[in-house]
């Protein structure tokens, strides 16, 4: 599967404790995630991530372009929600493309856990 992760600044310990704990999940598919969020996979968890922008300078449009041409199949998102971020914007359009396409998409950690164990039983399946 085509899975891809943004965390916003706040965020980003959760995603990458989250990331660890189902590394032996991850490692099985094509990973991408907005700029800072991937640096952080990579170097600290040791992912092969395809990386976008940052997402301030457009990572999530170009996430959302690809969630558009039917390109991903799962998007972990954790945002903060008691922060205000510049490109909120760019934040409701990703959130709406993926309702538009029905790609699944967590917003917090206790949604990301629940793919992540349903992806864990999908590999142990097949
Ligand atoms: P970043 O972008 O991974 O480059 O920090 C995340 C975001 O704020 O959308």
């Amino acid at each position: 599967m085509k899975i891809a992760f943004i965390a916003h600044d706040n965020k980003k310990d959760d995603i990458i404790d989250f990331v660890k704990r189902y590394k032996d999940i991850f490692i099985e598919h094509e990973l991408y995630a907005t700029g800072t969020t991937g640096r952080l996979l990579n170097e600290i968890v040791g992912l092969k991530v395809h990386r976008f922008l940052s997402g301030p300078l457009g990572g999530d449009q170009q996430i959302g372009a690809k969630v558009a041409l039917g390109e991903l199949d799962l998007i972990i998102f954790l945002r903060d929600p008691l922060t205000a971020q510049p490109h909120e914007p760019d934040v409701s359009a990703l959130l709406r493309l993926c309702d538009v396409h029905h790609v699944p998409l967590a917003t917090n950690v206790g949604t990301a856990e629940v793919f992540a164990k349903a992806l864990r039983s999908h590999c142990n399946n097949n």
